[in-house]
């Protein structure tokens, strides 16, 4: 780990008896995803030779939800064929009309442009006979999913950004945000491995830190086994909130629908290309559609799952085309799984089952609070991709906001003065950090604490909700939050574990509050209350946002904001 321009660390350290590494920067980037990767390129293109650092937790050729490739930019308003109008309407009914305006059309207007860009990179986006973007129908209104044939976008990606010099510190989580009377100033990062602390001094910040994935655990028991990228547990949501900026969306609580065992892409790769769902009496539940979730949750709860996919009506070429995006593109491991189980798509069909429930600002509402320009409350803190609440923006928007971020970064390193460290708040992170590592005689496995916990978060924080469950989860929180200090941490890896569960727990909280503060019933089965069992626009046509002051969480309605007027931050 380099450390450039280090601050004296025994004066920040004073009476700790530790030193602690330090590191300057320009911007610091916390993920080094797809968000995360896009923004350090995007920087160093618009200033060649800026210090852009990466704190990634894990390592940055292959962490985060584009674990190889992907087979879609699930936004693209191509121009004659779409536009960001048309989105708009297509997002706002998808969001039950919890939408700003002014983020989602900034990114569906700029999206045909990221295309162009990309294919610059070599990425392959697939046209049809007449030379035209195949495009594929994945939200209620316009084809705005563009069909993406690149297997190596992580890496294409990751060398763009380290070639134009960005500096990636790998196994490094970032925990702490540092502040300066309000503006940002830096982080504290943990090395996952070691367990040592790293002070990175930056006047600008970037959290790309992706959703909760770890919320509540998968059927398949295994506490990783999730369907978004597992190292992402709400590390940069809780950051941001101690640091100043809100949350929102925290009550859309959502459920994949995966292979049965195997949480692997597939639903919408099948559907798009003509597969149909089934419930188990073979009657269609959804085709030519793929975002009809609540037709396949009712399958289930009315006793008619498991459900199905089937793909043999299909002609051999659009099966082939399915399976080559499914074996090389997504994960080459779904050839081995599909082949150990017998399925042939050909004659089986896909077993599905709905699986762990997670928050996500990419498939989701839940995220920090950001306007058009990835700007969070806190001055020079910016968040784009899953952390930052842009509804359902997916790729596009990780990639979008990502640019965007770069963009007001690079201008606010220009035009704002520089801050400073604070010793008072590295030397709480610091004491925090070294009572949880040096403690003995403490006997709880972590794992065996984050597994009961994501349980509890199933039991009392998902649908259907109540105010009753709200209540009696406040015991749990308590209870969890009391047993992480009687935690056993006996290296680096397990502490970071114990930053994580912490992390995730705080989310459950928020989600606790907003769910309960939001009184009626919205996006189905992501937020259904059986004590609020209608939607109620009147009251409810808002954001849910949490903000946190002194440790302590509050909620508030904030007004969704139209086209043109400002995001309330
Ligand atoms: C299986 C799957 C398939 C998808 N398919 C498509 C598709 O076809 N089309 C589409 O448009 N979208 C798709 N998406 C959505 C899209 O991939 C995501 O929205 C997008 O990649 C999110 O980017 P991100 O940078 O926010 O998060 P990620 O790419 O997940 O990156 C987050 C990074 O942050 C790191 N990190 C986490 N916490 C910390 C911390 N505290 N400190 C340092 N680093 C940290 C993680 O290790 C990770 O590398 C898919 C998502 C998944 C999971």
């Amino acid at each position: 780990m380099s450390a450039r321009g280090g601050l004296p660390h025994d004066i920040l350290c004073k009476g700790m008896n530790m030193t602690l590494p330090t590191m300057e920067t320009d911007f610091l980037v916390i993920g080094g995803g797809s968000a995360g990767c896009i923004a350090a390129m995007h920087a160093l293109q618009i200033q060649p030779g800026l210090r852009v650092t990466i704190f990634e937790k894990s390592d940055i050729t292959y962490g985060g939800s584009i674990a190889r490739g992907m087979d879609a930019l699930n936004i693209v308003a191509i121009p004659g064929r779409t536009d960001a109008q048309m989105y708009l309407e297509a997002i706002r009914a998808m969001s039950g009309g919890i939408v700003d305006a002014g983020p989602s059309y900034v990114m569906a207007e700029r999206s045909y442009a990221l295309l162009k860009e990309m294919e610059g990179w070599g990425v392959t986006f697939p046209t049809d006979e007449n030379g035209q973007y195949k495009t594929l129908r994945y939200h209620v209104k316009g084809e705005f999913q563009t069909a993406m044939d690149e297997p190596e976008l992580k890496a294409m990606l990751v060398q763009r950004a380290l070639s134009r010099g960005a500096r990636p510190v790998n196994r490094v989580m970032g925990i702490r945000l540092l502040t300066d009377g309000g503006r940002i100033a830096g982080a504290i990062g943990l090395n996952v491995r070691t367990g040592q602390l790293v002070l990175c001094k930056a006047k600008a910040v970037l959290i790309a830190s992706g959703g909760v994935s770890r919320f509540t655990m998968p059927n398949s028991e295994y506490l990783y086994g999730v369907y978004d990228y597992p190292g992402n547990t709400g590390d940069g949501f809780v950051m941001a909130l101690k640091a100043g900026a809100g949350v929102t969306g925290m009550e859309y609580t959502q459920r994949a629908m995966l292979i049965k065992d195997s949480n692997m892409p597939l639903l919408a790769i099948c559907v798009t290309r003509g597969g149909k769902v089934l419930d188990c009496e073979g009657n269609v539940i959804m085709q030519g559609e793929v975002n009809n979730i609540n037709a396949m949750n009712e399958a289930f709860t009315q006793g008619r799952g498991p459900i199905h996919i089937q793909l043999s009506h299909l002609p051999e070429e659009k099966i082939r085309e399915i399976e080559h995006i499914l074996f090389s593109t997504e994960r080459p491991v779904n050839e081995r799984f599909f082949a150990g189980r017998r399925i042939d798509f050909r004659r089986q069909d896909i077993e599905l089952w709905p699986t762990e429930f997670y928050l996500c600002g990419g498939h989701g509402l839940a995220g920090i609070r950001v306007n058009e320009r990835a700007e969070t409350a806190v001055p020079g803190l910016y968040a784009a991709g899953d952390v930052a609440s842009v509804a359902k923006q997916h790729l596009t928007g990780a990639f979008v906001f990502g640019e965007v971020a770069a963009e007001q970064a690079v201008s606010y390193l220009r035009e704002e003065p520089d801050t400073r460290i604070h010793a008072d708040q590295v030397e709480e992170e610091v004491g925090l950090h070294s009572r949880r590592f040096t403690a003995k005689g403490r006997d709880i496995d972590i794992h065996d604490l984050e597994r009961k916990m994501r349980r509890m978060v199933a039991d009392y924080l998902v649908s259907p909700k109540n105010a009753h469950k709200f209540e009696l989860w406040k015991y749990w929180s308590g209870t969890f939050r009391e047993d992480l200090r009687h935690v056993a941490v006996t290296n680096g890896h397990e502490l970071s574990k114990v930053y994580e569960v912490e992390n995730i727990l705080q989310c459950a909280d928020c989600s606790a509050l907003a769910g309960d503060f939001r009184k009626e019933s919205r996006w189905g089965e992501c937020h259904r209350r059986s004590d609020y069992p209608q939607r109620d626009d009147a009251n409810w046509l808002c954001h849910v946002v949490i903000k946190m002051k002194e440790g302590r969480l509050s909620a508030e309605k904030t007004r969704i904001s139209e086209l043109g007027e400002e995001v309330a931050l």
